[in-house]
């Protein structure tokens, strides 16, 4: 097969940058896609300067229109986009006696209305070539809820809905389609957490340590490659052993 096309959602920063950078590393051309257009374009600047390829793509995942217009732009510059890494996800907590409509809606639509709009502009092209990989980036909280995060675990737990039902959809075109549960990952979204919060996260996690954004990249690596062909349907969790 010709050179393969990963699109990878919230790719500007953290775990979605990492998990760009490592599918550029295995040959992939990336098409890194989010909203702020600094960061964005500076990571397409280092694959390029790492010997990759890369464009960049901006779009808005709480509009469907900017989704739609963005896929647009990246398949007319790539052919096509054979595997897509929904990453890209927000958290607006509060608890649910206090969290605001509006902060319910925003994170349901950019963690998952944003995903499920970004799928429908892949699988045609998926379900042409008879080959896909679509990887939806969950959570650990997903799995097993948490305190002040009601919109973000829904979001979270309806990733994990969302992947299965595609995988059923999407297997007879050889299309696999699976979901990573990261645990505590150090990031920009981790980083704000008060150091009190921190500490009571680590005392859960069996291997004592907060996940790297390439341990969750590892994965992602995995589940598009060649070798996880039998794979579909799929939660693979990268949590350092905090849900088990
Ligand atoms: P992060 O550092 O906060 O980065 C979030 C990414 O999402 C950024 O690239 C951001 O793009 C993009 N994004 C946010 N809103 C967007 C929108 N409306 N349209 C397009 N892109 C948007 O987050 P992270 O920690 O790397 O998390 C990545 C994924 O892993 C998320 O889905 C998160 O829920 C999940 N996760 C993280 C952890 C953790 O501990 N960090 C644990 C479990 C799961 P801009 O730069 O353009 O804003």
């Amino acid at each position: 097969m010709a050179e393969r096309t990963a699109c990878v959602t919230g790719a500007s920063r953290g775990i979605g940058r990492e998990i760009a950078l490592a599918l550029s590393r295995d040959g992939l051309k990336i098409v890194v896609a989010s909203n702020e257009r600094e960061n964005n374009d500076k990571v397409v600047e280092e694959i390029r300067a790492a010997g990759g390829e890369a464009i960049a793509v901006y779009l808005d995942l709480a509009q469907a229109d900017s989704i739609r217009e963005a896929f647009q732009e990246a398949l007319t510059a790539c052919g096509r986009i054979d595997v897509l890494v929904n990453n890209a996800g927000i958290t607006k907590d509060a608890l649910s006696m206090r969290m605001k409509p509006e902060d319910w809606n925003l994170v349901l639509q950019i963690n998952l209305s944003g995903a499920f709009l970004c799928a429908q502009q892949v699988i045609p092209g998926m379900m042409r070539e008879r080959w896909g990989r679509i990887v939806n980036i969950s959570s650990v909280v997903g799995l097993m809820g948490n305190i002040g995060q009601a919109n973000y675990v829904a979001s979270k737990a309806g990733l994990i809905g969302l992947t299965k039902t595609l995988a059923l959809e999407l297997a007879s075109r050889n299309i696999t389609v699976n979901a990573v549960a990261p645990g505590f990952i150090e990031t920009d979204m981790t980083r704000v957490l008060p150091e009190e919060i921190k500490q009571k996260m680590l005392a859960r996690i069996p291997l004592a340590r907060m996940g790297q954004p390439a341990d969750v990249a590892a994965a992602v690596r995995f589940l598009v490659s060649d070798a996880a062909s039998y794979i579909t349907g799929q939660v693979l969790s990268v949590n350092g052993g905090m849900y088990m």
